[in-house]
């Protein structure tokens, strides 16, 4: 019994509107008046303005699979099993309505009755000092003391700055050992991929004043989140998400393309996972309105294309190529977003456009890249001068982290001081030349060419510029 994305996406939201839930779509990945956030990073975070009580929500019981990035996870991408920018989060919400007794009841019920993992594969975890939702773990649901988790602040207890914030209990599920680090003490909350993070229960019980002066919320809330990939890397037993059923076809799409075989070389294999992740964040970004650009949301698109782009040269693979699997990841996720394939035409022209504007400069600025690490290498220098680290932003459209990155592989690192003089100096010389300056290859005004009616009816188009972030 192997249910694919698919099909345990709709399982998730139908079962939890059989508990009362309104099945919400997912949100844009544009924050909508949310200054804090540059990209949602799940479920909760575009529901926010309910949890606090601004808005009042359409139901006390909310139930989503809300589209995620998280660029904060881009190290771990196609190294760990578990790791995307993008991926898509299923939860169920409370606003003020039900509480921890049910949350847990229905987290576990899912889990085993509705997808029918086996329980003894199941390890919660509860905030060190939350006894009320051990007692319910052990008690009401009947889990050994010896399989339930204490865990401190750090992974049990989420807050963000003020406001509402509480403990969490999460869920975990074994592998088995074959996927273990193999160190002696690896158990449950290793960072191994092992024991996978499937569930995060959040109870959302305290208003952190700012000070750290916790008072009990009169209205309680439930937030909780759970990786659609991670489920189905688990439900399917495979080995990581790369391998589910969508994500699956998309990555042997890479494979043909490179005219690779999947599991022979690991740094090949990781190269492969960069390009099947980066090109689904790269397809939904755009799908929602955001443009490639060189600061904010647009730098991540772009940040995350032109990765994707280097990946592709380190596997061979000449010329563009992100197009024929934008396809790809339209096909595989079209049935849970139907605006996918409305937008295909869109979102092919915009990765045309800038892969197009990319690979005119990638192949020289690689080789000037080499150039200067043999440089260093002989000069026994460790740091590449601001000033080549920004020629090669502005010249030949590498983005900075990609630099960065490029660099660090090999033990290397950037003057960032001497890259933000040159980054200022540029920015002084080009006041007043109006329209000329064009750094990393193409600014947003070639995108206003490909369709002005679409672009300006986007939330998300950014008109942020250069300095705010590089
Ligand atoms: P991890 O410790 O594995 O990095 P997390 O604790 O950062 O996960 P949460 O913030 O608790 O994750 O998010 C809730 C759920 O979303 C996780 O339990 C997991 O199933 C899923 N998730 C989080 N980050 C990712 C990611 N980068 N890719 C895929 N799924 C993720
Ligand atoms: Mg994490
Ligand atoms: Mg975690
Ligand atoms: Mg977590």
């Amino acid at each position: 019994q192997k249910y694919g994305v698919n099909e345990l996406r709709k399982m998730f939201l139908t079962f939890f509107e059989s508990k009362g839930h309104l099945a919400m779509k997912s949100f844009s990945l544009v924050p909508h008046n949310d200054k804090s956030l540059l990209l949602i990073n799940s479920g909760m975070a575009p529901l926010k303005p309910y949890f606090t009580g601004q808005e009042i929500p359409p139901r006390t019981r909310v139930t989503t699979c809300q589209k995620c990035i998280r660029t904060g996870d881009i190290e771990n991408v196609g190294k760990t099993a578990r790791h995307g920018t993008f991926f898509e989060m299923l939860g169920n919400f409370s606003f003020g309505d039900y509480f921890k007794k049910e949350a847990i009841a229905w987290t576990w019920e899912f889990l085993t009755e509705v997808v029918g993992l086996d329980p003894d594969r199941l390890y919660p975890s509860v905030y060190v000092d939350d006894d009320e939702a051990w007692e319910i773990w052990n008690k009401q649901i009947g889990i050994p003391e010896e399989r339930i988790f204490r865990f401190g602040k750090e992974d049990n207890f989420w807050e963000h700055g003020s406001g509402p914030c509480g403990p969490c209990s999460e869920v975990y599920y074994d592998r088995g050992e074959k996927y273990g680090c193999g160190k002696p003490d690896c158990t449950v909350g290793c960072d191994c991929d092992r024991y996978m993070e499937i569930w995060n229960n959040v109870f959302t019980q305290f208003d952190n004043d700012g000070h750290g002066n916790y008072t009990e919320l009169e209205q309680k809330n439930i937030d909780t989140g759970m990786g659609l990939e991670r489920l189905a890397c688990i439900v399917q037993d495979v080995d990581s998400m790369f391998d589910i059923d969508t994500i699956r076809a998309l990555r042997e799409h890479v494979c043909r393309l490179a005219g690779k075989e999947y599991e022979k070389d690991y740094a090949t294999d990781v190269s492969i996972r960069v390009i099947t992740d980066h090109i689904r964040s790269v397809t939904f970004m755009i799908s929602d309105g955001i443009m490639p650009s060189n600061s904010g949301r647009g730098y991540v698109l772009r940040r995350l294309l032109r990765r994707a782009c280097r990946h592709g040269r380190l596997l061979g693979i000449k010329g563009e190529f992100l197009v024929e699997l934008a396809q790809t990841v339209i096909d595989g996720s079209k049935d849970g977003y139907p605006e996918l394939e409305e937008k295909k035409d869109f979102i092919f022209k915009v990765i045309t456009k800038e892969e197009e504007q990319f690979n005119k400069t990638i192949d020289q600025g690689l080789s000037i890249l080499e150039g200067l690490e043999s440089q260093m290498e002989k000069e026994g220098s460790k740091v590449l001068s601001g000033e080549e680290a920004f020629r090669l932003y502005d010249t030949y459209g590498f983005p900075v982290d990609l630099t960065r990155e490029i660099l660090e592989e090999k033990g290397f690192s950037i003057d960032e001081e001497g890259f933000e003089k040159a980054a200022k100096a540029q920015k002084e010389r080009a006041k007043g030349t109006f329209g000329e300056t064009n750094y990393m290859g193409a600014d947003v005004t070639v995108y206003e060419s490909i369709d002005p009616a679409v672009t300006s009816t986007f939330v998300g188009y950014d008109h942020l510029t250069y300095d705010s972030e590089i």
